[in-house]
């Protein structure tokens, strides 16, 4: 059975679209159900909009790029986005409530990860965009040459459902930083964050009209990819989402930043730190449910070292509490939606048939058929053309695969369109530094995982992603530069 050791002690919300600093619902007064995914219990109703409330919160935002938001100085709209994060965190009980509620992680984790980030990721912008500078080049005697920024415009920022609030403020942070206007879809699966958030904004002082969410689905973020006076999408979704919003971006040119799925190798040498691979292998692994993009879902270990690892890996995954998002004990909660749980399930059924061997997990836990656990699970004697080796099943699945030389494991690892990130594990720094260069994606930490620094250049190559986030590289997405010339 399910424990309850401690219940929500915040009421789950129903949700509206937030346009020029008010609450509103859809004109034709559409909603849909928002669902807790832990019980299965209707959590409250969710406004869906439509072309008509998308029209209105890009015609608000373009207004509001001028006027007080426009010619703010910017120590001005610093302050009001430090404020922002201070205001997360006041109501962060709330927030990471809410959070649990919606995506079924723990509520531990919902307040040391999603947010104290997304607190983090406003009082970092604040900081950072106080320093940013533009170009200039002396040209001889000839010329000086110098770049002035400016916003970019309106911002579409469309969102998935893992690390909800989280992945929202990481871009709706530098965007205003970078003094844009922006019109925000959360996942239509994780609502009430990003609506508590919207309120947030003008608490701390932001203009109305400044920040705009419309809440919906795929056809609502197709409204936003594909209007006309929309000039930038920050999109962090699906690998084939991403090729849809490309398509609907094309006609009108929109810049755009992906940030897309993955399939991420945890590479493990023999002269590793054994303790320490396994502690990081299991967060890497399991947390969040395995709903981390950058989770490491493929693991190659040295096969001299390949049955110690399986053996204690294996036995710490077993000791893993599984259920309530709110008992304090809970390390891994439910997955996010009754689709998603289908398709993770799905995935254990394909493993089954390919001829794969469950060393822990492949199943719904015991007692727990009401809402959607899956145990976490660990796979062996898959080949490198499984389907469960190849594509993202984004749930506690890991495959471990043993491996003999260098050159085999970095021909297995690449061997993939996607290009996230990866980690690797080994005591002989050279071969660290070796392998890490050669690895195809976009980020590699070395004996570590998980470890950002908020000014490093963040996302993925190949199927991955395009551009980077963080720091100098959201500036450069958020704004647009001119180059001006002044003949001697
Ligand atoms: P998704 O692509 O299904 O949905 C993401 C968002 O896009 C949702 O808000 C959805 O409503 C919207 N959307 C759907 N169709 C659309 C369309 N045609 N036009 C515009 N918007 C549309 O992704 P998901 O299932 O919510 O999230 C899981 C995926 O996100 C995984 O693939 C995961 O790897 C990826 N992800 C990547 C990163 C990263 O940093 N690379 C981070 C987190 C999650």
């Amino acid at each position: 059975m399910q424990t309850t050791e401690t219940k929500p002690n915040v009421k789950p919300i129903d949700c509206s679209h937030y346009i020029n600093g008010e609450y509103l619902q859809s004109k034709d007064g559409k909603t849909f159900e928002n669902v807790n995914p832990a019980t299965e219990e209707v959590l409250g109703v969710v406004a869906e909009g439509g072309k008509e409330e998308v029209d209105y919160a890009v015609g608000v935002a373009r207004k509001a790029l001028k006027g007080e938001w426009g010619n703010m100085p910017v120590r001005e709209r610093s302050a009001i986005i430090r404020k922002i994060g201070d205001l997360i965190l006041e109501r962060k009980e709330e927030l990471a409530t809410l959070e649990s509620l919606d995506t079924g992680k723990p509520l531990w984790l919902s307040k040391k990860v999603d947010i104290d980030r997304a607190a983090y990721n406003f009082h970092f912008f604040a900081d950072y965009m106080t320093t940013v500078g533009t170009e200039a080049y002396q040209q001889d005697d000839i010329a000086l040459h110098y770049a002035i920024r400016r916003p970019v415009g309106v911002v579409g920022l469309i969102n998935p459902w893992n690390l909800p609030l989280l992945l929202m403020t990481w871009k709706l942070a530098p965007a205003l930083a970078a003094g844009n206007t922006v019109v925000m879809k959360p996942s239509e699966v994780t609502p009430m964050t990003a609506t508590v958030l919207a309120q947030i904004c003008t608490d701390a002082g932001v203009p109305a009209g400044v920040v705009n969410m419309v809440h919906g689905k795929g056809e609502t973020g197709a409204a936003i990819t594909s209007h006309d006076d929309v000039d930038a999408i920050a999109f962090t979704g699906e690998t084939i989402t991403g090729t849809a919003i490309m398509k609907a971006a094309a006609p009108t040119i929109k810049k755009l930043s992906f940030e897309l799925g993955g399939k991420n190798p945890n590479i493990i040498f023999a002269d590793a730190d054994i303790d320490d691979v396994i502690d990081t292998t299991m967060r890497s692994s399991f947390i969040n449910q395995g709903e981390v993009c950058l989770c490491g879902s493929r693991i190659y270990v040295e096969r001299s070292i390949y049955d110690e690892f399986l053996e204690k890996f294996a036995a710490r995954a077993k000791e893993l509490k599984i259920g309530d998002p709110f008992d304090p004990e809970t390390k891994v909660g439910a997955l996010v939606s009754e689709e998603h749980y289908k398709k993770v399930l799905s995935f254990l059924e394909i493993a089954k048939e390919e001829g794969g061997t469950f060393l822990t997990g492949g199943k719904i836990p015991e007692g727990l058929d009401k809402g959607f656990f899956v145990e976490p699970t660990i796979i062996t004697g898959l080949g490198k053309d499984s389907r469960c080796v190849r594509e993202e099943i984004f749930g506690p699945v890991v495959t471990v695969i043993p491996f003999d030389t260098e050159e085999e494991v970095l021909e297995q690892v690449n061997d993939t369109n996607y290009g996230l990130s990866a980690s690797l594990w080994t005591s002989d720094i050279k071969r660290a530094t070796r392998v890490a260069a050669q690895i195809e994606a976009g980020m590699v930490w070395i004996n570590t995982w998980f470890l950002r620094d908020l000014r490093t250049p963040f996302g993925g190559m190949k199927h991955s992603g395009l551009g980077r986030e963080g720091g100098a590289h959201s500036f450069d997405f958020y704004s647009e530069l001119t180059n001006i010339t002044i003949k001697h």
